[in-house]
């Protein structure tokens, strides 16, 4: 369930567990084993997955079902007594081989989710996706008010750059034509590390390794987006010019009062320095409505920012209350209110995204073939091919038209030799 780093981990754990000498079930039939990581960011998420792990008990009776992951960290209780195996994340890098000799399970409350090793993350290509994930990064210590992380996953923790160039290495290997470097707080990458270094540094030993997959980044906090990595991001083509960059609240007040360290104006400086930067660049962000003090005006100003601003997507999210965060003992509106938010700022985020994807009309993009036709380009659009091509494949195409009425709307192109 839940993040890509969630996904990067299950995907290390199939790895793992296929090393050791267990076959992943064919769909439908009865497994052996289940590990269920479970995702706590929302209280819907937290919902699904309890509800997923009760789903999988049933279609898979007499199997040994592990749950682990956020959820199991933030409200153990819950999943208690229901027959369930709980396991730690703190010894989540550990699982494979304890499951696999029968050692016991540590169970969450006997350990800090960040007591144990780093846990790895590479979900390498496959036929269905072209896109390969590494995580370098796990934990944060922001605590930001309403976020729920810090607690279940710990403090900031990283992939030794040497280490990280091997995983890449594997992935190359394994086929990958695109890998998106992931953790929970990336920005903070490498400051635990002896000696420290930071995200561009690790970037800089990626791209050394000479040619091989582009690479993509996932989220980067606002403050952590500096000269340095608009430089690299600027002059090497095989880092995609793409930055998602959560922003929140557009509403200084609320912004301060959950502990976000930056201001609507300091936002709005570094996405329009990063834009004037790198020709091209794909600028997206994470928006969370209906937290707490967000009134209406607080809800315009968060409006305004974004029609200011060139975004590409918007990521739009009601705020729900996760327990144990400060946030959760204070007021907010009610929830039909942050529906009614969401839905325009959606719909905001909707007319933004093809207004950039009319920008590249006439452009000249690098894709990466996914499924069914559609590639994805370097800045992230969606791209209609014009000729077959297999999943992986990467092209060069110019893109002719935006198809408006396709779901989600794409650039309809032409191949180019
Ligand atoms: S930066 Fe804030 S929102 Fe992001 S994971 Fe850390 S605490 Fe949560």
């Amino acid at each position: 369930m839940g993040c890509k780093v969630n996904q990067a981990e299950a995907a290390w754990l199939e790895l793992e567990l296929t090393r050791l000498g267990w076959r992943a079930a064919a769909a439908g039939q009865p497994a052996e084993l289940v590990i269920l990581l479970t995702c706590s960011v929302t209280g819907p998420a937290a919902r699904q997955s309890r509800q997923m792990a009760r789903r999988l008990a049933k279609a898979h009776p007499g199997a040994r079902v592990v749950v682990t992951g956020c959820d199991l960290q933030a409200a153990p209780e819950t999943y208690q007594g229901q027959g369930y195996e709980l396991a730690g994340r703190a010894w989540l890098a550990e699982l494979p081989a304890r499951l696999t000799r029968g050692r016991p399970l540590p169970e969450p409350a006997n350990a800090a989710p960040d007591a144990g090793p780093f846990c790895p993350g590479q979900r390498p290509p496959s036929a269905e996706r072209a896109r390969s994930q590494l995580k370098v990064q796990d934990g944060c210590d922001a605590f930001c008010a309403y976020c729920v992380v810090p607690y279940t996953r710990g403090r900031p923790r990283s992939l030794p750059v040497d280490s990280a160039q091997q995983s890449l290495a594997r992935m190359a290997r394994a086929g990958a034509a695109e890998v998106v470097i992931t953790g929970i707080h990336l920005g903070l990458y490498g400051r635990d590390l002896d000696p420290p270094c930071d995200l561009a540094d690790l970037l800089r030993g990626l791209l050394a390794m000479g040619p091989g997959p582009r690479l993509r980044l996932s989220s980067l906090e606002m403050n952590e987006v500096g000269d340095d990595l608009l430089e690299l991001m600027a002059g090497r083509e095989r880092l995609c010019p793409h930055l998602h960059i959560p922003l929140q609240s557009g509403s200084d007040q609320v912004l301060a009062a959950m502990g976000r360290p930056y201001s609507a104006a300091q936002y709005a400086a570094t996405v329009n320095r990063a834009l004037g930067r790198i020709p091209g660049l794909c600028v997206g962000a994470d928006v969370l409505v209906g937290l707490p003090g967000e009134d209406q005006e607080a809800f315009e100003q968060t409006r305004g920012l974004i029609e200011s601003l060139d975004l590409a997507y918007l990521h739009v999210f009601p705020y729900s209350p996760r327990p144990g965060t400060p946030a959760a003992a204070m007021g907010h509106p009610p929830p039909r209110v942050a529906r009614e938010r969401a839905a325009v700022l959606r719909q905001l985020g909707a007319a933004k995204h093809r207004r950039f994807l009319e920008s590249q009309v006439g452009r000249r993009l690098e894709v990466v073939v996914e499924r069914r036709g559609l590639g994805r380009s370097q800045n992230y659009c969606l791209v209609q091919l014009d000729q077959p091509a297999r999943p992986g494949q990467r092209l060069v195409v110019e893109a002719r038209a935006v198809d408006r009425e396709a779901e989600p709307p794409r650039l309809l192109t032409r191949n180019l030799p």
